[in-house]
């Protein structure tokens, strides 16, 4: 029986201990706070990354590591890399960590991204706004995630503002200007990657941000063959480069007839919790047949696909779990504001009959504040919802 390690505690790793009790996997989970969700069911070592004491100790217990969490310094991972198989490789986790490395070779390998440009001080800056053009975004280079650590800029005049919110942060994690995107719409592939460079894709997912947090997936997406199959070129050739193993998602914009990659996230992936009850092997399941060195599962999907994130607080279970194909996911976390603390799959065979559920769910959800711009922002992309004036989403 194999002991897995897994550097953070949250719900992916949660979600990967549950995947792993049918292959009869052990597993082991670090991370820096006590209360870490993962540790309700594994056993959980609490440390700082950089510990090497604790990362032996962690070490010692298990046979392989992998991630739930990619901001691990990529130095420890090189550190227990010399120790034990580390999947994916620390390299991979290296480039996803600075948004200005991985732009950089996206753009190598012949993905398309969006214009950008390094800013280090605030000369800088104005160089960049001036060549990339506004709206643009400025972003940290490394440690931001779901849309923290970003401002936007509508015009030159927001360069003060904008020095002001991350200049400090030039310095200690570095600073990249993005050209702004006006997307159609957001889409990933989440992709694994075996031992010996068999990749698979799942079908290409839609995503909607509600602040820079996804709110609300849906799978397969309906997106032209020719830019789903460009998607997939994009993201085997990423893994290929990379040597990468395991599951990973590849963040992309449609716009204009075009995709444009923003990021790589080198782990499981919140676009790919769809796939736990929608595709006949999960991004779990495969992740873990992966590193393994076992066969992969198909990657098909099981007819249409919602996923909807629970961001701060759990709301009432009933109406999604009344839906024959509702599914529902409490991390076991306590609420907080812009925390996600749990997830609701719908699977039906038809488009349809997922737009039906959702209005059902939508319904019976609408007094709460937190859910309605989910089950909202659904319905628009559906173009199944009522007109406003009727009153069905309102909070
Ligand atoms: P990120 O942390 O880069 O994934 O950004 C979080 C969210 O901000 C994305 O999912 C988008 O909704 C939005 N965003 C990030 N970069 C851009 C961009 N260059 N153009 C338009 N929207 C963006």
């Amino acid at each position: 029986m194999s002991a897995i390690g897994i550097l953070g505690g949250g719900q992916l790793a949660r979600m990967l201990v549950l995947a792993g009790a049918p292959l009869g996997l052990r597993f082991s989970v670090m991370d820096t706070v006590a209360d870490a969700c993962a540790g309700q069911l594994a056993p959980l070592l609490v440390g700082d990354y950089r510990d090497e004491r604790v990362l032996q100790e962690f070490a010692n217990g298990v046979d392989m590591t992998t991630f739930d969490f990619e901001n691990v310094p990529a130095d420890s991972a090189e550190w227990l890399a010399a120790k034990i198989a580390v999947y994916p490789n620390p390299r991979a986790l290296a480039v996803a960590q600075d948004r200005l490395t991985e732009k950089t070779l996206f753009r190598e390998l012949g993905i398309p991204v969006p214009d950008f440009a390094e800013v280090s001080t605030r000369e800088e800056l104005e160089a960049a706004i001036i060549a990339v053009g506004v709206p643009c975004i400025l972003k940290t280079r490394r440690l931001g995630y779901d849309g923290k650590g970003q401002f936007r800029i509508r015009s030159a005049e927001d360069v003060d503002l904008a020095w002001k919110a991350l200049g400090e942060q030039a310095a200690a994690v570095g600073l990249i200007l993005e050209a702004f995107v006006p997307f159609l719409r957001e889409i990933s592939v989440v992709a694994v990657r075996a031992r010996d460079g068999e990749f698979r894709s799942w079908p290409l997912t839609e995503n909607w941000h509600v602040d820079g947090v996804l709110s609300a997936s849906l799978a397969p997406a309906d997106v032209a063959v020719d830019m789903e199959q460009a998607a997939f070129t994009y993201a085997q050739r990423l893994a290929e480069h990379l040597d990468y193993v395991g599951v990973f998602a590849l963040e992309m914009f449609e716009c204009e007839g075009r995709i444009l990659a923003n990021e790589m996230a080198p782990r499981v992936h919140n676009s790919g919790h769809w796939t736990i009850e929608g595709a006949e092997t999960s991004q779990f399941q495969n992740h873990l047949r992966a590193i393994l060195g076992l066969p992969l599962g198909s990657t098909r999907a099981r007819g249409h696909v919602c996923m909807l994130n629970w961001i701060g607080t759990m709301p009432d279970p009933q109406p999604v779990l009344r839906e024959a194909g509702g599914h529902w996911h409490d991390y076991g976390k306590q609420a907080r504001a812009g925390r996600k603390v749990g997830h609701a799959t719908l699977r039906t065979d038809s488009r349809d009959e997922l737009a039906a559920a959702l209005l059902r769910i939508g319904e019976a959800l609408a007094r709460h504040a937190q859910v309605a711009p989910v089950i909202e922002s659904l319905s628009h992309a559906f173009t199944i919802v009522r007109q406003p004036e009727d009153g069905l989403f309102a909070s």
